[in-house]
């Protein structure tokens, strides 16, 4: 329909046919956006190669495909049993892993028939690096949710985190931190926030965020370890009360912070309940043993 067998385009210094390009160039994701993935991280543990959640990182799939009408023609075991496959093939043990699903030809508004998902995976460091991080409030907002589906993992909403990150870099802090719509604060680019206030965790409830996969993993542990969590709105301001805070997601798994703006956090990182729930996923997505507190 955009182009035959004949058309020549022009992709990286060659003029190539349209149809050698291996990517479909008039495909509706690179256009619009239109397209849903997912992060995933598999670890080398002592049973072997697990892949963490795989159920919950391909329903969450499932959900961003079916929110953007996008029909995704396989179940959650076909698509786990394809990435242990992948990761097999790769020789990899403890990777990230990236479903991703884009669509065809398509220049109109309107969903595409023609769906196409790639499993890619790669040997990749924690997103945000070991150091404690320096963040920035963003000037950026998380997206209105009733502007597109904010709890869905699709690729056009990361224009949002991509300005975040870049304007916090270049504000020389490490990484940006987001408030919602009505200025509460909500997430970063690509990880959700705790604080820490006398013992007890909160963390922005869902409706403005990524609906984190960690994060649900962080509350859940918070219980085993008899950590209070509270979903509750705060606003940057009420930061300035708190005495840690952590950051967590797949490819940053948790990861302390030491200040937001000028404010430093007083607790000293090993002494916070964030870095007993950052020892003790590294225990869970090693099928370790817990550790108590
Ligand atoms: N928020 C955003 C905007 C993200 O991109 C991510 C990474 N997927 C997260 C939070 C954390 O989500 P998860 O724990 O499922 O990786």
């Amino acid at each position: 329909m955009y182009f035959n067998d004949e058309t020549i385009i022009f992709l990286d210094g060659k003029y190539v046919k349209a149809s050698d390009s291996g990517v479909n160039l008039y495909n509706q994701t690179m256009h619009y956006g239109n397209g849903v993935f997912e992060g995933i991280r598999s670890y080398d543990t002592a049973e072997g190669t697990k892949i963490f959640k795989a159920k919950e990182h391909y329903d969450r799939l499932h959900y961003s495909a079916e929110k953007m009408h996008i029909k995704l023609n396989y179940t959650w075991q076909e698509l786990e049993e394809i990435t242990y496959e992948v990761l097999k093939r790769n020789n990899l043990k403890d990777a990230y892993i990236r479903p991703l699903v884009y669509l065809g030809a398509n220049m109109s508004l309107l969903p595409t028939d023609e769906v196409h998902v790639v499993i890619m995976a790669w040997d990749w460091g924690k997103l945000l690096g070991d150091k404690l991080l320096r963040l920035g409030i963003s000037s950026y907002q998380r997206p209105n949710p009733k502007s597109c589906h904010v709890e869905a993992k699709v690729v056009g909403h990361y224009i949002n985190s991509i300005l975040a990150s870049t304007e916090a870099k270049q504000n020389g802090y490490d990484e940006a931190l987001l408030t919602d719509m009505h200025g509460n604060v909500a997430e970063g680019p690509g990880a959700n926030f705790f604080l820490e206030k006398d013992g007890k965790l909160f963390t922005a409830p869902l409706g403005n965020i990524l609906a984190g996969i960690t994060r649900a993993t962080v509350i859940d542990l918070a219980k085993k370890l008899g950590i209070e969590v509270e979903e509750k709105f705060f606003t940057p301001e009420e930061i300035k009360t708190a005495d840690a805070a952590f950051y967590c997601g797949t490819a940053a798994e948790v990861a302390g912070i030491e200040s937001v703006d000028t404010y430093v956090f007083p607790k000293a990182w090993k002494d916070t309940k964030g870095a007993i729930i950052q020892r003790n996923y590294m225990n869970l997505v090693l099928n370790k043993e817990l550790e108590l507190a």
